[in-house]
């Protein structure tokens, strides 16, 4: 299976801090009235939630978000009539921790506690915030947005003997004793990544050479089964003892000679979880939507630009059908940009609207043969139906064109706050 050696310009618009003074009173007050109606039985228990509550709210308006969460999971251990309100604190203090993912879950936890339509309003209100936040908060930090200018300028240079470093999965070759360190704490950082992508649970049992080399030219001239336009690739091979050899090429400086930060953060995740893939799907295919889809999620922060770039194409300009993203294949790829990004975007919706356990099955099906309809149909448990496909279809449309008009809405008012 190719992978994927497209290089994606970021682009990377401010994400919001959602929570607003409006929802905290909101919050105040959806809290008050439910002490108010719970508040006999809950004092008859031993255990004053209606005060450890409002403790935990003081907390909340004070910033202290850790403190609120303790003490409202305190109120859920108990299992007292408010437990669902204390949904309501815990998922708020993860929101203004910027825990989007974990925010959502509780707000999750309380929606399938409460029917109120008042309520729910919010709470739904709150959730759409928090997956925006996770599209595009700025607080996720990719690995090289940790480097300094100093330790940027220091990892572009060659020195004259190759530097090795291990780790628990690593062996990884460079001409730069730091950046050998550096790959190797990163790919441990990407495996679990990719392990919890793909939530096998399973540790990865093997070792992958890793070998950067010093720029384009080298990194052609040495690297394993790689076309020549591209900056990463993986291979597995089987030597003549029989060994088996994993190994991820990698280059180290741009055309300009600087570091290359775009090998960090996306080649090297996504080229590692080409070769995981590859391992467990054995001599199964893996469908191109799925292995880059699956790539493209690993790396280290997502990308607006797929995310702007798959609204647009579903949106008319040059659309893949989902049936269409499903059949292509290599040979078949007209549009690669599209393919990319809408591949990316599928991925990443079913990964947030499946759990865990589906989307792993979902996986786990394609690999035993399955087409993609009959593979979700099993790990949704569901009966065979032509529903199915046109719903995923339309709900994933949907889903990544208010995607791509939020992010062209962020965009449009940092640009307007720029020209201030
Ligand atoms: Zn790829």
């Amino acid at each position: 299976m190719p992978s994927s050696k497209k290089i994606h310009r970021l682009a990377r618009p401010s994400g919001p801090r959602c929570f607003t003074a409006r929802n905290l009173l909101l919050l105040a007050g959806l809290i008050s009235t439910a002490a108010l109606t719970a508040g006999g039985a809950v004092q008859n228990l031993g255990f004053n939630s209606i005060a450890r509550t409002q403790e935990a709210l003081d907390k909340l308006s004070q910033g202290q978000y850790e403190q609120a969460e303790r003490l409202a999971q305190d109120v859920l251990s108990h299992r007292q009539p408010l437990s669902g309100r204390a949904w309501l604190i815990v998922a708020t203090a993860r929101q203004r921790a910027g825990q989007f993912a974990q925010a959502e879950e509780a707000f999750r936890s309380y929606l399938a506690e409460n029917d109120s339509a008042a309520d729910r309003a919010f709470v739904l209100e709150q959730i759409k915030a928090c997956q925006h936040a996770q599209v595009c908060d700025a607080s996720r930090q990719p690995p090289s947005g940790r480097l300094t200018a100093q330790q940027l300028v220091e990892l572009a240079q060659a020195q004259p003997q190759k530097a090795i470093e291990s780790s628990a999965h690593f062996v990884v070759h460079s001409y730069n004793a730091a950046l050998s360190k550096l790959i190797a704490i990163e790919a441990e950082a990407a495996l679990a990544r990719i392990g919890e992508l793909l939530a096998n649970g399973r540790e990865y049992p093997n070792t992958v050479e890793i070998h950067i080399w010093p720029n384009r030219k080298a990194f052609t001239a040495n690297a394993v089964d790689a076309p020549e336009w591209a900056g990463g690739s993986y291979s597995l091979t089987t030597r003549d003892d029989g060994l088996t050899v994993r190994r991820i090429d990698l280059t180290q400086t741009t055309n300009d000679g600087r570091f290359n930060t775009e090998m960090l953060d996306r080649v090297l995740p996504h080229e590692l979880c080409h070769l995981v893939i590859r391992e467990s799907f054995g001599d199964a295919p893996c469908p191109l939507f799925l292995n880059e889809g699956l790539a493209m999620l690993s790396e280290a922060l997502p990308d607006n630009g797929r995310i702007l770039l798959a609204g647009t194409a579903l949106a008319g300009r040059g659309k893949l059908s989902l049936h269409e993203l499903l059949l292509t294949e290599a040979h078949t790829l007209t549009d690669v940009e599209v393919f990319y990004a809408e591949s990316y975007s599928l991925l990443a919706f079913l990964k947030d609207r499946l759990t865990e356990r589906q989307f792993m099955d979902l996986i786990e099906n394609i690999k035993l043969g399955c087409s993609f309809r009959d593979a979700l149909h099993r790990a949704l448990g569901t009966p065979q139906d032509d529903k199915l496909l046109p719903a995923v279809a339309a709900a994933w449309e949907a889903h990544a064109l208010e995607q791509a008009q939020y992010l062209r809405a962020i965009r449009g008012l940092f640009e307007l706050a720029m020209q201030r």
